[in-house]
């Protein structure tokens, strides 16, 4: 698909008394229009530190440091995000680039009803009036599979996974071009994430909505994302189509990842995927940021910063173009896979 989205190396640090702390160090990625990119990675890892930054929303003490954060919204020529003044973000929110925060659902206003709280956002980020506004709240929530009848209610009077649909419905409210949902499972049972899911996951068929979803739960990526960004320690060490991600993992905290998904309705505890704890951005370990973790580690690995590169020598064997295509759009960045220079050493 064309791209919607196009970050380029991209900086989020932090002033802290101890010095500069690279929260986000040199992220590039695109994102395609029409697609679910799901970003995944451990708590800590930089993934709401990312999004905040795409939505300009960064907060002191930190401050993007440097990059671009390209955006093509519908019907407008493409702009650069980071350019943009306070009142051209302002008519961008919402209009074109939407966001469901974590916890999202507890923000909504508890004196008003959902109705007003809907007009309140579209008035804000449109050329509309309240009545018109008003006039489509109960379509809006239908899409949402909720009843109208749920516009004249309070906050309180709605369940969790009610409150989060809601939420949900208020960020396509205005047709924009990109949502960015941050956990937006986390905090549900599972009964409202599977419905959150499919829900997601039916707006993006019917809208063509192009969404990205953050959220640390890999189970959420495996069935909502078409390609998944791995994120560890500020940048991404995998990016790739979703299967060819879960099938066969590269990158080893993928790996790890992915042996940490407890099993369907097996018991909710953390598997013996990775061990040690996420570094700290004020710290963050020299060479390949994973090497204090990572069960393959060489003597290289703590001296050189592994490049986020396409895979230069899949196994292609049995795989259709169409595979073959994929499993070229794998990118990874560990010492373990060969560098782009020797691709003519192992043929293929
Ligand atoms: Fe492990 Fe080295 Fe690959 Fe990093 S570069 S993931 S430490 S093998
Ligand atoms: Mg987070």
């Amino acid at each position: 698909g064309s791209p919607l989205l196009e970050i380029e190396d991209l900086r989020v640090y932090y002033d802290t008394v101890s010095g500069i702390s690279k929260a986000i160090d040199s992220v590039t990625l695109n994102v395609k229009r029409g697609e679910i990119l799901g970003i995944a990675g451990e708590s800590g890892c930089g993934k709401s530190t990312l999004t905040t930054a795409l939505l300009r929303l960064t907060q002191r003490p930190g401050y993007i440091a440097g990059g671009s954060i390209r955006f093509y919204p519908s019907g407008q020529k493409p702009i650069n995000l980071l350019e943009l003044s306070g009142e051209q973000l302002r008519t961008i929110r919402w209009k074109h680039l939407s966001y469901l925060p974590q916890g999202s659902m507890n923000s909504l206003n508890p004196v008003l009803r959902i109705a007003d709280q809907f007009a309140d956002v579209m008035i804000e980020h449109s050329a509309i009036s309240k009545r018109e506004a008003l006039q489509k709240v109960p379509q809006l929530l239908q899409q949402v599979g909720l009843d109208a009848r749920v516009a004249r209610m309070f906050p309180h009077e709605l369940s969790g996974g009610m409150k989060q649909r809601v939420t949900i419905a208020m960020a396509i409210a205005l047709d924009s071009d990109l949502v960015i949902a941050d956990e937006p499972t986390t905090a549900l049972d599972v009964h409202n994430q599977r419905i959150i899911i499919q829900m997601l996951g039916e707006l993006r068929d019917r809208l063509g909505m192009t969404i990205i979803l953050v959220t640390h739960d890999m189970a959420v990526h495996a069935e909502l994302a078409d390609r998944v960004a791995v994120m560890y320690a500020g940048s991404f060490v995998e990016v790739g189509d979703v299967r060819q991600i879960f099938k066969a993992p590269r990158h080893p905290y993928t790996q790890g990842l992915i042996n940490s998904i407890p099993s369907v309705g097996g018991p909710r505890v953390r598997l013996a995927g990775i061990k040690g704890n996420t570094p700290s951005p004020r710290n963050w370990p020299s060479g390949c940021r994973f090497h204090t973790r990572c069960p393959q580690v060489m003597p290289r690995c703590s001296q050189e910063v592994p490049p986020l590169i396409a895979l230069s020598n899949p196994d292609t064997a049995g795989l259709s173009e169409a595979q073959i295509e994929q499993q070229r759009q794998i990118l990874v960045a560990c010492h373990l896979y060969p560098q782009p220079e020797m691709e003519g050493v192992h043929g293929n």
